[in-house]
């Protein structure tokens, strides 16, 4: 299923907030990135300004809110997979997990007000296809009885193409889901066999066939550079066959091995990757795919020109949101499940990573927030710049005062790189550099963040 970017669910997934940064891929992780841990708030403080929140919320009862899902099971673990999910767990887990998800949504709906119309509804985090059809039904039946689903309400779910089944697909779509993201990764057998993920590109054909004559409007497939086995044949092999598919979007993501971290990177050999860490792979990737007519959005993802993300980019109305990009403002987020994340006006809040915990909240009637942070006015002007990176793919100097100096420069330095050019008072991304698009967020990121600091000193 899908990874990050470009699809939903980027940031909503991670259990352990302290480490978002990090533990991102995503280049939206820049953007919403965790304060310090001394700025965040955390326990019943937490739980108080989530509250608060909510409740000038529903203050504004007519104002479109989105659902961010967790849904933390896949089949197994791939090995490359950087999010924090649960494999091969019983069906009763799942269904418990799903009550309380059902629970959770409830408590929600008591605070912004009954029937609050829906903007974007996100199942990601893991494979919706885990839940079940029954389970599935039972969890849209409670946000179509608690919120309000309109015809324009964007609807999404990571699936994975080996699991998912045509029955699961159309009851999604009579759910009223439009959008579904399948893993494909790489198609080639040695690289899927190093990374313990196989899966023939005549199953993508029929888990996307099977999307598509379910009625979901919109197929997403995810590929990842960097992989233990890539070769630059295989990869244009791979790319191909995708082409042939011709998906309505497409992911492209990009390995980066921390063994340290993440229990399965260590059971991959790095030094089998592509030497360039896959940027090569990702250049040929983004010639081939812009060859074939799809058009470049933020980093990496890839779209069709009728698709909403590229119209939006063409009237300089792109996004980034802590879900998705999108077109304009985006609408408040509710955390829905453990460790999800959320943002209400400008405040962001992370639910309990901790299962039993998160669920012991919701059976009191509480809200399981482990940690809410208001970024302050250095790490606003942070975000504002990289929001402006990633959507505009410029950054001018005026974004970048108060602070975000060090991170201008260094990444204007990056002109002897060739990824930008300094045109003025700004500066313009090369194609070069859009490939480093995440490179560069992190480099404008943790530079202010250093500069912080050493404000602080
Ligand atoms: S299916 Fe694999 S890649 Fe997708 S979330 Fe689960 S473990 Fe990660």
């Amino acid at each position: 299923m899908s990874m990050l970017s470009g699809g939903p669910a980027a940031l909503f997934e991670a259990a352990s907030p302290a480490e978002v940064m990090v533990r991102c891929a995503c280049e939206r992780a820049f953007v919403h990135a965790r304060p310090p841990q001394a700025e965040a708030a955390s326990g019943t403080q937490a739980v108080g300004m989530v509250e608060d929140a909510l409740a000038r919320l529903s203050h504004a009862p007519e104002l479109p809110v989105a659902l961010a899902i967790r849904l933390p099971f896949c089949a197994t673990h791939c090995l490359f997979c950087e999010r924090d999910v649960l494999a091969a767990q019983p069906s009763g887990v799942i269904d418990g997990y799903a009550e309380t998800l059902a629970g959770e949504l409830e408590l929600l709906s008591s605070r912004v007000g009954p029937r609050r119309p829906l903007a974007q509804v996100v199942l990601g985090g893991g494979c919706a296809d885990e839940l079940g059809e029954s389970a599935l039904a039972r969890l849209a039946c409670t946000i179509e009885r608690r919120f309000r689903v309109l015809g324009e309400t964007e609807m999404s779910a990571e699936c994975d193409p080996r699991r998912v089944t045509r029955g699961q697909l159309q009851l999604l779509r009579g759910l009223g889901f439009r959008r579904v993201t399948f893993g494909v990764f790489d198609l080639d057998p040695a690289v899927q066999r190093s990374i313990g993920r196989v899966q023939s590109a005549r199953l993508i054909d029929d888990a996307c066939a099977a999307a598509r004559s379910s009625g979901l409007r919109t197929v997403q497939l995810d590929l990842m550079t960097g992989l233990p086995g890539q070769t630059a044949s295989g990869w244009r092999a791979t790319l191909d066959r995708l082409l042939s598919i011709a998906p309505d979007r497409i992911g492209l993501h990009r390995y980066r091995h921390h063994p340290e971290r993440f229990g399965g990177h260590a059971m991959l050999e790095a030094d089998d990757g592509p030497e360039d860490g896959g940027e090569s792979l990702a250049a040929l990737a983004a010639e081939l795919l812009l060859d074939a007519g799809y058009r470049w959005i933020g980093a990496g993802l890839f779209v069709l020109d009728d698709d909403d993300l590229f119209v939006a980019a063409q009237r300089g109305r792109l996004r980034c949101g802590v879900l998705s990009y999108g077109a304009g403002e985006p609408a408040p987020v509710l955390a829905v499940g453990s460790g999800a994340l959320g943002e209400i006006g400008g405040l962001l809040y992370w639910n309990m990573p901790s299962m039993p915990a998160w669920r012991s909240a919701v059976q009191h009637g509480g809200l399981p927030v482990a940690e809410a942070w208001r970024p302050a006015a250095p790490q606003s002007r942070q975000r504002d710049a990289v929001e402006h990176l990633l959507c505009r793919l410029e950054l001018p100097r005026g974004l970048c005062e108060d602070g975000l100096e060090a991170g201008w420069h260094r990444v204007a330095g990056r002109a002897t790189d060739g990824l930008v050019r300094v045109v003025d008072d700004r500066l313009e991304l090369t194609p070069k550099g859009r490939l480093s698009l995440p490179m560069l967020c992190r480099e404008l990121a943790v530079s202010a963040a250093v500069a912080r600091v050493q404000g602080l000193q």
